[in-house]
């Protein structure tokens, strides 16, 4: 091995030795650091000035007590969760996100691949993550409320328009960034549009947030299947999950004339040969807060509780779900039912090994989440910008925004990836894209 991989490990090390017990984390960490030994060979100020080191510490970590009463009167208590990783580009910008999972090595993981991702928009925003340990699943209305409430005000004094600002992830959505921006402006008695983005439509909201990343995914498959001449155009389709991202992916997909086969949540996962029925999938996500079960009894449709949904034969798999819901076994059947493309509208959903197969595979390309989910990201830019501005564009507009942004990631990933002795590499194109952004910032402003 050469001394740039041997000193790339070597700072990984470090990385995992300050950091221990947060797999997630590790493995963010590494899977960028495996594509960057030829940008290490080339910039040796960045080996002088510690860039390495440097990206991979947070500027800052808040971690706070959450109490609040539950709908019995009882006291209830979770724990917050911000990470300011990377303020070179930007304010600190990136989502919360409420799930039992949620501890510090899955918010660093997160907030790790958003300094790149959010580099790769070629927008001004830096890189942050955060969110809690509480399970909104089964909590009334009120409950969400209150925590929420308790949530913000902590959080409250360290975000802002210029200093950090959060928006949704797993678990946060429209009606959890409505409590807390409603409490955000009580406490600070400021209406402060620019604070969080993913705001309803009525007041301070961007059209086309709510779908952008689900939207932007499939912009960004259609730029790939593009590449070798191809379409959605009769395609079969799978992808896993059922909230936000899912749901407007799949939408996407048959508005381009592919078709959908199967969703799934945590329950499981259902198989429509005829495509998915996204209306009823919305009414029992979204209206019901129900399980991706009740489909198949209102719909010539199977359910599968225990198995895997990358057993469905398809030609695009989109996991849309969660981190590591992927795995080699998985990736295996994928390449053997002949899937052409794997892109990962979640945050790392494919586990090391999987991707390992799929990069071996000739006849399947893959795409790193940072750049195939980066739309939404993307899109509570340009919310930034429309509430900076006090104005509101159409849905047209926004949505060509959208798409030309997803053009410009991918094309930007294949460029840099054959710059850097990599054709075709969606991931290596991805990572160093994203960390000669932030590398040089951080590079210019000197040792901060
Ligand atoms: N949670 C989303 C992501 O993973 C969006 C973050 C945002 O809009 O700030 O990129």
């Amino acid at each position: 091995m050469s001394p740039v991989h041997d000193r790339l490990v070597s700072i990984y090390d470090e990385v995992v030795a300050r950091n221990p017990g947060e797999a997630e984390f590790h493995q963010a960490v590494r899977e960028v650091f495996e594509s960057l030994a030829p940008v290490i060979q080339k910039r040796p100020e960045y080996t002088e000035s510690a860039i390495l080191q440097r990206i991979c510490e947070p500027e800052r970590q808040i971690i706070f007590r959450v109490p609040w009463t539950d709908d019995n009167n009882r006291v209830q208590l979770n724990r917050g969760f911000r990470v300011e990783f990377n303020s070179a580009l930007g304010p600190f910008k990136g989502g919360l996100r409420f799930h039992p999972s949620v501890y510090l090595g899955i918010i660093k993981f997160l907030g790790f691949e958003q300094i790149f991702k959010n580099a790769l928009t070629g927008m001004p925003i830096g890189g942050g993550k955060g969110g809690s340990d509480f399970d909104p699943k089964g909590r009334s209305d009120h409950e969400v409320m209150r925590f929420c409430q308790s949530f913000m005000t902590e959080l409250y004094r360290h975000i802002g328009e210029y200093t950090d600002v959060p928006a949704g992830d797993i678990g946060v959505g429209g009606r959890e960034i409505g409590y807390m921006f409603g409490q955000y402006k009580r406490i600070t008695n400021r209406y402060e549009s620019g604070v969080l983005t993913g705001k309803g439509i009525g007041w301070g909201g961007s059209l086309v947030r709510t779908e952008a990343t689900g939207y932007g995914t499939v912009y960004f498959v259609r730029e790939m299947l593009k590449a070798s001449n191809d379409s959605f155009e009769g395609k079969r389709v799978v992808v896993s999950g059922s909230g936000n991202v899912a749901i407007y992916a799949v939408e996407k997909v048959h508005q381009l004339g592919g078709t959908v086969v199967a969703m799934s949540d945590s329950s499981g996962y259902i198989v429509d040969e005829n495509g998915i029925d996204l209306d009823l999938v919305k009414n029992i996500k979204e209206v019901r807060r129900g399980r991706i079960d009740e489909y198949a009894a209102e719909r010539d449709a199977t359910f599968v509780a225990n198995g895997s949904i990358w057993d469905v034969p398809c030609d695009i798999a989109l996991p849309c779900a969660t981190q590591n819901e992927l795995d080699e076994t998985a990736a295996i059947t994928l390449v053997k039912n002949g899937c052409i493309i794997v892109a990962e509208g979640a945050n790392m959903p494919c586990t090391p090994e999987a991707t390992r197969v799929f990069v071996d595979d000739p006849t399947l390309r893959f795409a790193p989440g940072k750049a195939v989910n980066a739309g939404g990201v993307a899109t509570s830019a340009l919310e930034m910008q429309q509430n900076a501005s006090r104005d509101s564009w159409s849905f047209e507009f926004t949505d060509q925004r959208l798409a030309a942004i997803m053009k410009d990631i991918h094309d930007s990933c294949l460029t840099t990836a054959d710059e850097y002795g990599a054709p075709g590499s969606y991931s290596t194109g991805a990572n160093i894209a994203g960390f000669l952004r932030v590398a040089d910032a951080m590079s210019a402003m000197g040792v901060v």
